[in-house]
């Protein structure tokens, strides 16, 4: 794939373009000499292949990777777990010491760990092993977080580019068309190849034919809240109902399945962390519990309408309303009221004959006849 036109770059191309930059770095920097690192360099990018090192090799990072290998790139890895035998089937290297990684220099480092130790795996990481000039990429499901720890950690010669796939192992399993990817150049510095190399690895994500969404980080926080974390909320809530198939599932109960199945292969450590790492999550939680509360209201004050009107109609209509005594709370089934105060509202021997039920829900108190089933 190199182009033939060189005297070094031939001697070169089969190595690093980086040990061959030392090599003539050592020799007196002439135009001559500048000229020739040029056109290695530009070859280098013609080869379009990138070293990318992803650390962090659980679920996502092995995900990741194969894409990665599929499109030519050189892959390593590294995770404090030794993954050793699943990068081998995957064509990635793997190095469980990240010294022995960095010194393979990486083009591009993806921070593939947990939210929650993003900050102590990148503060540990050897980053004077590294080239002076890298690009270091996320794909945490937060943004504002790690691109301010980026910002924080990282020398000011490093490129960052913070990102989200907008989906995962479970969603991502058959294509990634048509399937978000929203990135953030946070600091790309200038030259042609350090642009270009942001482009290569975005290339990765259109050659998948994802939807590609440039936006701030926190645009995306703010989205983010919003859907997935309310996603995958709800898809926790409905695993701890252990929900199964049944043999009439409707087309809405399969998708609430389907939820269950895409949420639950997440790992506690990623739900956690959209709550403690987006300040806008904690916000959902509570509009999502007032909701909850709010709709369970409408809900019960519908019923309550009905018995009320079952109960009293036609004396509330005269303006004599009822006034309920109090009753437990926890749902006993109680005798009628006496037939006399029934029958001077002339709510007949229906009522009279009827068993009661009184539950209370939030702060409100409803009343049931033993004709109107609660589930
Ligand atoms: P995760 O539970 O969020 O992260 C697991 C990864 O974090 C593993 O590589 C694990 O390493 C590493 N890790 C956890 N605690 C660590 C610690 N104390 N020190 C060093 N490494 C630690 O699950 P995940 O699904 O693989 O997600 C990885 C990242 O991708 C997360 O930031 C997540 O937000 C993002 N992401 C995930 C998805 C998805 O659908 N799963 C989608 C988009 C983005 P070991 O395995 O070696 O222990």
């Amino acid at each position: 794939m190199w182009r033939d036109t060189h005297r070094w770059s031939r001697l070169y191309l089969t190595e690093d373009v980086e040990q061959c930059a030392r090599r003539i770095t050592v020799e007196p920097r002439t135009e001559h000499l500048n000229l020739h690192f040029e056109k290695m360099q530009s070859t280098s990018e013609d080869v379009g292949r990138l070293k990318i090192a992803i650390v962090g090799f659980g679920n996502f990072g092995q995900f990741l990777a194969k894409p990665f290998v599929r499109e030519g790139h050189i892959v390593f890895a590294h995770s404090r777990t030794d993954y050793s035998n699943i990068a081998n089937s995957l064509g990635v290297s793997f190095f469980q010491d990240p010294h022995d990684l960095y010194e393979r220099h990486p083009d591009v480092i993806v921070l593939c760990t947990s939210i929650i130790s993003t900050e102590p795996v990148l503060k540990s990481l050897p980053i004077q092993r590294l080239k002076r000039n890298n690009l270091f990429v996320d794909v945490l499901s937060v943004k504002e977080f790690p691109k301010n720890i980026f910002l924080q950690v990282l020398p000011t010669h490093f490129d960052i580019l913070c990102t989200h796939p907008m989906f995962g192992p479970e969603s991502g399993k058959d294509s990634w068309k048509d399937l978000a990817f929203v990135f953030d150049k946070v600091r790309i510095g200038e030259g042609k190849s350090r642009t270009a190399r942001v482009d290569r690895f975005l290339d990765i994500f259109e050659k998948e034919r994802c939807r590609m969404v440039e936006m701030t980080c926190a645009e995306h926080d703010r989205y983010a809240a919003g859907s997935q974390f309310i996603t995958h909320t709800i898809g926790r809530v409905l695993e701890k109902l252990d929900l199964e198939a049944t043999p009439i599932n409707t087309k809405g109960y399969e998708t609430l399945l389907n939820l269950v199945e895409n949420t639950a292969s997440d790992s506690f450590d990623l739900y956690y962390g959209l709550l403690m790492y987006n300040k806008n999550a904690m916000e959902e939680l509570k509009r999502l519990d007032l909701a909850f509360e709010a709709l369970k209201k409408e809900l019960f004050g519908h019923l309550h309408e009905v018995l009320r009107r079952q109960l009293f109609g036609k004396a509330e209509e005269a303006g004599q309303r009822r006034i309920l005594t109090k009753l437990p709370k926890n749902g006993y089934a109680l005798p009628a009221p006496s037939s006399d105060a029934i029958k001077s509202q002339k709510t007949t021997e229906r009522i009279s004959e009827s068993w009661y039920v009184c539950i209370f829900v939030g702060d409100l108190l409803f009343w049931d006849s033993n004709d109107v089933v609660l589930t």
